[in-house]
């Protein structure tokens, strides 16, 4: 099996040749002179909208500080991560490099999930349509069933996690997976379709220790649209 080219990649997670996504810069990491690894650092996307725009489901100042502070943060961690990667790979160490793998898979999967969250979330919603509610109707049973389930993923994670609609291309399956943390649990070669964040600081200002209220609330806001566009994607690849 061939590797997966950079543009075969950038058609699964929502950019194009030209280097435009959906789901802004951050995916694109396109060559740059002049920084240490000869592509530029990963970058904040912006919210694809207001930041009232998902009220009252989910409160402005829980979406501000979530992507103006932790996603933010996890940003900075995945470019920090990459820059000690770099410097201890160029001084031959080895060792110091695979010890930051663990920063790298956390920032680096907080980073990507948190840029798919924020755009599999709408304050126009439309119910699943096309391929993708077949998929679900024939796969999962009905989208009743499917919301049960991630719903159950999510509301489950012992601590801090995720829960997941994703998309097995070699089996051509839809799967519910619970992530723990950003980069626990996930089926190597899935392709995120659906993402929940369940850490507290995703709902505890508004709903405190509610979790499941905000949970079943994010389904007034789920983008049908955007996912069914991410599973046309996925199934191309
Ligand atoms: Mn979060």
């Amino acid at each position: 099996m061939e590797p997966v080219s950079r543009r075969e990649w950038m058609k699964v997670i929502g950019g194009s040749a030209l280097g435009t996504t959906m789901l802004g810069v951050a995916f694109n990491p396109s060559t740059a002179e002049g920084s240490p690894n000869g592509v530029k650092p990963y970058e904040l996307p912006g919210l694809p909208y207001p930041v009232d725009a998902l009220e009252p489901h989910l409160d402005a100042q829980t979406l501000t500080i979530h992507h103006d502070k932790h996603h933010a943060g996890y940003v900075q961690g995945l470019n920090a991560a990459l820059g000690k990667i770099e410097a201890a790979r160029k001084n031959g160490d080895f060792s110091a490099a695979q010890d930051l793998s663990r920063a790298l898979a956390f920032h680096g999967s907080g980073h990507l999930l948190h840029t798919l969250y924020f755009a599999n979330l709408t304050p126009k919603p439309a119910p699943p349509k096309g391929d993708l509610l077949g998929a679900i109707n024939e796969q999962l049973g009905s989208v009743e069933s499917l919301v049960a389930h991630v719903t159950a993923a999510a509301n489950s994670a012992a601590g801090s996690g995720w829960g997941m609609l994703a998309y097995e291309p070699t089996g051509q399956r839809l799967l519910v997976v619970q992530i723990e943390k950003h980069e626990n649990q996930m089926v190597c070669g899935a392709i995120p379709l659906l993402v929940i964040d369940v850490w507290e600081h995703a709902y505890y200002l508004r709903y405190q220790n509610r979790r499941a209220d905000y949970v079943k609330a994010i389904w007034n806001v789920v983008h049908w649209d955007e996912i069914g566009r991410r599973f046309n994607q996925a199934k191309n690849l």
